[in-house]
C-alpha cells in the first residue's frame, strides 16, 4: 500500500509539463489543442453522469474522455484542468505504461488528492496551464494582491485555486492558503519566505476563535472579501503585524479558503 504522504518529484513533473507546454504556448496562454493534435490524440466531451471527471483509454489509438455533465467542456477552467491532468496521464512515462497495461484510468478531481498517481498527475496539469517560466516572467514587478490572483487566472485560464497553490510554490510573495471543510481546517500550503511564525491552528480543528475565516463562518458568508487582520488573528507573534485575508468560498466542495499575505 503506497504512503499517503509520500513525496511526488515535483522538479520533475514540473520540467516534463513546460517540455510539453513548449510548442503549444500562445503568449502565456498554454493552447492543449495544440498538444493533442501533435499527440494524435482523440478527445471526446459527453455527458457520462457523475461516474468521473476524465479518462485516458488507450485502444487502437489514444482518446481523452471529459465529462461535461461534470462541468468539464473545454471553456471551463475545470475542464482545462481535467485535460491537462488526463494529458498528464499520458506524457509521465510510468503512468502511460501502467495504464497501457490495460488499466481504464478515471480521474475525479478533488481539492484534496491523496492518490499518488492522481497527485502527480494533479501537480502535471497545474504545471502545464502555468508552466514555470511564464508564471514567473508574469509575476515579476506585479504587486501582490487578490486582483493578482483575478488576472493569472485569466490569463493562464487556470482556476483560482491552481493559481494559488501555485504561487504558493513559484510566486514572488510571502502568502498562505489555509483551506477549512464543513467547519474545520484541512490543509494548508504557504510559499518558503513566509514567515515561521508558530501556529494558531491545526488541522482537523475549528479556524482560530479571531480569524476572518471563522467570522466568515459565523455571518454565513458566500461573497469574498478583503479583510485587515492583524498577525496574531492566526499565528503566535511577538507583535501585531497588519496581515491582510481573503476568504473565497465553494459552495460545491463546501470549502473556504483564506488567504493570508502581507504588504
Ligand atoms: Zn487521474
Amino acid at each position: 500500500m503506497e504512503a499517503l504522504n509520500r513525496k511526488i518529484n515535483r522538479i520533475y513533473l514540473s520540467q516534463l509539463a513546460s517540455f510539453a507546454a513548449g510548442n503549444a504556448a500562445e503568449g502565456s496562454y498554454i493552447n492543449l489543442l495544440n498538444i493533442l493534435e501533435f499527440e494524435n490524440i482523440r478527445l471526446h466531451i459527453d455527458d457520462y453522469g457523475d461516474h468521473f471527471d476524465g479518462a485516458l483509454v488507450f485502444d487502437n489509438s489514444i482518446h481523452i474522455h471529459l465529462n461535461s455533465n461534470l462541468g468539464n467542456r473545454l471553456d471551463s477552467k475545470r475542464g482545462r484542468f481535467t485535460l491537462a491532468h488526463e494529458l498528464g496521464h499520458y506524457i509521465i512515462p510510468h503512468h502511460h505504461e501502467a495504464i497501457k497495461m490495460g488499466e481504464v484510468n478515471f480521474s475525479t478531481i478533488t481539492f484534496n488528492q491523496h492518490n499518488y498517481f492522481e497527485r502527480e498527475a494533479d501537480y502535471f496539469a497545474a504545471s502545464i496551464l502555468m508552466p514555470t517560466a511564464l508564471f514567473k516572467r508574469f509575476c515579476e514587478g506585479r504587486p501582490f494582491g487578490i486582483e493578482l490572483i483575478r488576472l493569472l487566472s485569466n490569463t493562464f485560464d487556470a482556476s483560482i485555486l491552481s493559481v494559488l497553490k501555485r504561487y504558493c510554490e513559484i510566486g514572488n510573495h510571502e502568502i498562505m492558503v489555509i483551506a477549512c471543510q464543513n467547519g474545520k481546517l484541512v490543509w494548508y500550503e504557504k510559499s518558503k519566505d513566509f514567515p515561521a511564525y508558530k501556529h494558531r491552528f491545526s488541522i482537523g480543528n475549528t479556524p482560530p476563535l479571531d480569524s476572518f475565516m471563522n467570522e466568515y463562518i459565523l455571518g454565513n458568508k458566500s461573497e469574498s472579501e478583503l479583510s485587515h487582520s492583524y498577525s496574531g488573528d492566526w499565528f503566535y507573534t511577538n507583535f501585531e503585524r497588519p496581515m491582510r485575508e481573503y476568504c473565497l468560498y465553494y459552495q460545491k466542495f463546501r470549502h473556504i479558503l483564506s488567504v493570508l499575505w502581507f504588504d
